[in-house]
């Protein structure tokens, strides 16, 4: 593996530099020897991150190596080298081993009640086991666990949550012991209600956040992972239970209908947000320049602050930083300013992953 030489301009703080990169594929702010130039005047983005895909399921459950690897290609090569994998039932460690592949932050498999998720995909309990399953997933986690918070509920036909406020508040108490955080799945109003009320680190989709949770969320510094993509795909789901849970088909076309306006207050009141595409499952993988695009397009966010949701604000929040001195190499250059056009995140000239050049 070689030294590599980086110049151009450096995002988020837009300033023209040089960047190394040592055959140990680590960042360095001196020159080194024998470097080749890989990039000599365009811009350079600390690596992209999808905070909320599945690597290793298809729509209908766990996947063999092959269609996983494909999927991990997929994120890295539209630029996306850190993966918060939100839930899947297989174990993909052996990505872990691939330095090709994509960094995955796990949390472990998605925890749900009987009956009450997509097929294959949870691990299905009742409420009285839910602490002992967070201790579970929050070993075969990486410092994540996923809940489903909601779900329709086909006796009341309609949306409610999963979990009784106050179990899910010992449960999230107990994974902040092991030291490990917690996000949940939800669409509808209560559910997000509980589970912000109990001290959860981030909610996935969002789409029920009334103002007072904003504001909540806004004071307790919970996280918010969008999907906006993803939120597209409600109307369908009503169309698909339309007959037989018409309460549920309307509450959600409702919650698609105003999800621009509730994710807008939510950006407006400071909820840090973070860019995800869902991939895997329903939607596929390498999405991320197209959620950012969403982002920006339809929810309101500045370029800026898309872009920062997918790149240099998610790292942080995620622990990795961007090209510091000693920080592994992971960028995506591009040949256009991705603040002046959005648009270009989805054809990167570049992608350095590790210190390598890998697409
Ligand atoms: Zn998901």
């Amino acid at each position: 593996m070689s030294a590599l030489h980086l110049r151009g301009v450096v995002l988020p703080e837009g300033e023209e530099r040089d960047v190394w990169v040592d055959a140990e594929g680590y960042v360095r702010t001196d020159p080194v020897q024998g470097a080749d130039t890989v990039l000599d005047g365009g811009w350079l983005l600390p690596g992209l991150v999808d905070a909320h895909c599945h690597v290793g399921v298809d729509e209908h459950g766990g996947v063999d190596e092959t269609p996983t690897e494909s999927q991990a290609v997929a994120s890295r090569d539209a630029g996306a080298l850190l993966l918060r994998d939100a839930g899947v039932p297989v174990d993909t460690h052996w990505v872990d081993e691939r330095p090709d592949l994509p960094r995955i932050i796990r949390a472990g498999r998605h925890i749900a009640r009987p009956k009450r998720y997509i097929r294959n995909y949870g691990e299905e309990i009742e409420p009285e086991q839910l602490v002992a399953e967070v201790e579970r997933q929050a070993v075969r986690g990486d410092g994540w666990v996923k809940l489903v918070g909601d779900w329709i509920d086909r006796d009341a036909g309609d949306l409610t949550p999963c979990w009784p406020a106050e179990v899910a508040a010992a449960a999230i108490a107990r994974a902040h012991e092991l030291g490990a955080r917690v996000t949940a799945h939800c669409f509808g109003e209560q559910s997000v209600a509980d589970l912000v009320a109990a001290g959860i680190d981030c909610i996935e989709h969002g789409t029920g956040l009334t103002h007072d949770v904003i504001d909540e969320m806004a004071r307790r510094g919970t996280a918010l992972v969008p999907t906006r993509v993803q939120i597209d795909n409600f109307p369908t789901y009503a169309e698909q239970a339309g007959a037989k849970f018409p309460t549920y088909a309307a509450h959600m076309r409702a919650l698609h209908a105003s999800s621009d306006a509730t994710l807008r207050a939510a950006y407006e009141a400071g909820v840090a947000i973070f860019a995800g595409t869902d991939a895997g499952g329903v939607l596929p993988h390498g999405l991320i320049g197209r959620e950012v695009a969403a982002l920006h397009d339809t929810v309101g966010l500045t370029p800026y602050d898309a872009l920062g949701a997918a790149s240099w604000r998610a790292r942080d929040w995620l622990g990795f930083p961007g090209p510091v001195a000693g920080a592994s190499a992971d960028f995506v250059l591009y040949d256009e300013d991705p603040l002046a056009g959005l648009r270009v995140l989805a054809s990167p000239a570049r992608v350095v992953l590790r210190g390598r050049v890998v697409a």
